[in-house]
């Protein structure tokens, strides 16, 4: 399950970006004639104005070095030939699961979609494309579906049955996915077509082996039940505040917040039923468990060595830790006599008062001791928090919209819980590939379960406890029954730790917003009216979202942009639009001038072959590390290094009508189109596939066996490239960008 939030926290460059928005972007004509657009360049913390007039192409790339060099984690990082990142050789790639009850909005493609296709694209040129597999699907389960379901058939008129209506959101997914060039292998549904029928059987099969393992327990627990409605009440269809401590939501569920938090519902704070507005009452329930507390040691040994992998961001291990904390209850001073009172009845617990602060904390040993500690708080109406700590993680549930848990010890009727499900969905939806290529659908073990393979999980912060604490404890539990033979780098042929990839909140224009409220972020196949696809994906990509989070800032979407301003999301794609296109062309345009559109090929320079292995190498390690705002610095450096080479040598060329010199800076600049164009492959699809058909190149050029090769390897001798007709774009911009102009 892919949950989006964006969050009001200020953005702490909101004054420096206001500022820079003011000054506005200046048009300069250089000596080719082409019109350039020197925007603003936000280099990682600092933020950088080029204006000027005239400018020369060394003065540009000169400024580009400048820049590129003050960032500090750029410098730091050298790269080594002998010393490359190892890949894994097989691997599959997930992009969240966005939920079924709406389309997509921005941050699902932005925050998530974008990073998990440029990796997958990236794995398939560097380790074969027939060895990775890019699964996701629609979340197609669970109460807000069905609350979604009964209001549009309320208050919208809708008359098919609840599988339409996911059908409906699923099929609008799937095209805003097909048109930001996502290239999945497979974009299942949970509860629709063959991916259900599989889901079904793996979801089965999955939840008795860990029962037969004696990994899960029957718990019988209080539930909400609305008398009046006469029913059960599951997830939205309960609302109240969120009991966690420090959250501030005011959409807590009956068991999660929006934010993610998980609590015993009996801790929600005035709780409320959606379906008739009375506040429900507490009714016993059982369901199946799985034993996550008993996890707490092992889950500390997989963060210590997430720690040592430089492939696994701080955000993960951080917020995984903060989940192994003893179970502690938060309770405001004002409480602090009835608190001393009860005391003597709570299981043995630590008191910790601190200066200063408005609560003090009690720690308990075990989790059931803090739960009746809870119990008794609330029946004298104490208000406290409970701290995060590891709870027994429920797989099932009594809601009907759900996928069918097997009948265990004669517990009928129950269903899964969308979060677990949603967990091993990916798994579903790999055998459902397999399946439909005619594969053996065993071979789902060749990608999840062996040493050489890696699974990259592509998911927003929020989610670090479901796919992080959660999931990897019940990947650990396929091991055996003893804890004492779990590890969490256990290489016997069991379901492999994945490498989390967690992304920051991606805010909108520094304000709070979300679907239900005042503020609405745009729908992301909305944002296509005014850029294109290979625009947001380059803007998105430069973001920074793996360190912290980021506001988007659409000018046409931002009512406070001043027409002169310019449009911070246009500046990366201009890198392409501008200074990529005018270097491809200029060749191309040389090429036909003076060799009947002959491209020379032959031995390429040194130094341009040290700055482009350079830059491979450097690219390289920032992609291991899915570090994808430094891959995007590195293109940016080396495409202006290209430009600014191109200017020099050709300009030397033409002065002195010297062919030598002219078939120099071709081979040359060849060579950093070729290069460049496959270090974009990855980010821009659509402009570099354009590059590689007119360079009548075949799609053997994109993969790494050849990442080092010059053209002279490549095609054997002088290659015809096909006709460029004048003011042709390899990297185009939207229509509605030349009306500007
Ligand atoms: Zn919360």
């Amino acid at each position: 399950m892919l949950n989006f939030y964006i969050l009001l926290p200020a953005h702490p460059f909101q004054s420096i970006q206001k500022a820079l928005r003011n000054c506005g972007s200046t048009v300069i004509l250089n000596k080719f004639g082409f019109f350039s657009f020197i925007l603003m360049f936000n280099f990682f913390i600092a933020f950088h104005l080029v204006m000027c007039y005239n400018i020369s192409y060394e003065t540009i790339c000169s400024e580009a070095d400048v820049m590129a060099e003050s960032n500090e984690m750029y410098k730091k990082k050298t790269a080594d030939k002998n010393n490359r990142p190892q890949f894994p050789k097989r691997a599959v790639i997930t992009g969240g699961m966005p939920y079924g009850n709406k389309t997509l909005h921005f941050g699902h493609v932005g925050g998530v979609f974008v990073f998990a296709d440029v990796y997958a694209r990236f794995l398939r040129d560097r380790i074969g494309k027939e060895n990775v597999i890019f699964v996701s699907g629609t979340d197609c389960y669970g109460s807000p579906i069905a609350e979604g379901y009964r209001k549009a058939c309320a208050e919208q008129g809708f008359t098919g049955t609840i599988r339409d209506y996911v059908q409906r959101n699923h099929d609008a997914q799937k095209k805003t996915l097909d048109d930001y060039d996502i290239s999945l292998d497979l974009f299942g549904a949970s509860a629709l077509g063959d991916t259900a029928e599989w889901h079904n059987k793996v979801s089965d099969a999955f939840i008795r082996k860990l029962y037969e393992m004696g990994h899960l327990k029957k718990i019988s627990t209080a539930q909400f039940y609305d008398e009046k409605a006469g029913m059960f009440l599951n997830g939205r269809q309960v609302i109240g505040k969120c009991p966690v401590q420090g959250c501030q939501s005011e959409k807590g569920y009956a068991d999660e917040c929006d934010l993610g938090h998980q609590y015993n519902p009996i801790n929600l704070i005035d709780p409320k039923s959606t379906l008739t507005g009375e506040t429900p009452v507490m009714k016993d329930v059982v369901n199946w468990y799985f034993k996550l507390p008993d996890y707490n040691d092992l889950l500390k040994e997989m963060a210590s060595e997430m720690e040592k992998q430089d492939n696994i961001r701080p955000v993960v291990t951080k917020t995984v830790k903060e989940f192994l904390e003893p179970p502690v209850i938060y309770i405001m001073n004002d409480y602090m006599d009835t608190y001393k009172e009860l005391a003597p009845q709570m299981a043995e617990h630590e008191l910790i008062v601190e200066p200063k602060k408005t609560s003090f904390t009690i720690v308990f040993k075990e989790l059931s001791q803090r739960d009746d500690a809870c119990k008794l708080l609330n029946e004298h109406h104490v208000r406290f928090r409970e701290g995060k700590t590891l709870v027994p993680f429920r797989l099932t549930g009594n809601i009907e919209w759900g996928v069918p848990a097997p009948e265990l010890e004669g517990e009928k009727g129950l269903t899964v819980w969308v979060w677990p499900e949603s967990l091993w969905a990916p798994i579903s939806f790999t055998v459902a590939y397999l399946a439909s290529q005619g594969r053996d659908t065993e071979e789902w073990r060749k990608y999840w379960c062996d040493p050489d393979a890696k699974v990259y999980q592509f998911i927003g912060q929020d989610n670090i406890y479901f796919y992080c604490v959660a999931q990897t404890a019940m990947w650990m539990s396929f091991q055996g029954e003893k804890l004492e033979d779990m590890s969490p780098t256990d290489t016997k042929g069991h379901l492999t730790m994945p490498v989390p990839v967690a992304n920051h909140h991606i805010l909108f224009l520094d304000k709070k917003a979300s679907s239900s409220g005042s503020v609405k972020p745009p729908m992301a196949a909305d944002l296509l009216d005014y850029y294109t696809a290979e625009q947001l994906r380059m803007h998105w990509l430069g973001l920074g979202l793996g360190m912290r989070s980021v506001s988007f800032q659409p000018k046409p979407l931002n009512p406070n942009a001043k027409p002169e301003d310019s449009d911070p999301v246009t500046k990366e794609g201009f890198l392409l639009s501008n200074v990529f296109n005018r270097v491809i062309r200029t060749c191309f345009y040389d090429v036909q001038k003076y060799y009947d559109g002959v491209m020379p090929v032959g031995e390429v320079s040194e130094s341009v072959i040290a700055d482009s292995e350079k830059a491979i190498l450097e690219y390289e390690r920032f992609m291991y590390k899915t570090e994808f705002h430094q891959v995007t610095y590195v293109l940016d450096s080396y495409i202006r290094k290209a430009s600014k080479y191109m200017a020099k040598a050709k300009s030397e060329a033409d002065k002195s009508d010297d062919d030598a010199l002219r078939r120099r800076y071709l081979i040359d600049t060849f060579h950093m189109i070729k290069t460049a164009a496959v270090l974009l492959h990855p980010l821009a699809p659509k402009g570099t596939e354009m590059v590689r058909d007119y360079m009548n190149l075949d799609e053997s050029v994109w993969s790494w066996d050849h990442i080092f090769d010059t053209l002279q390897t490549i095609c054997g001798g002088d290659r015809k490239l096909k006709f460029l007709e004048p003011k042709v774009d390899f990297f185009k911009r939207h229509p509605s960008q030349f009306k500007a102009e």
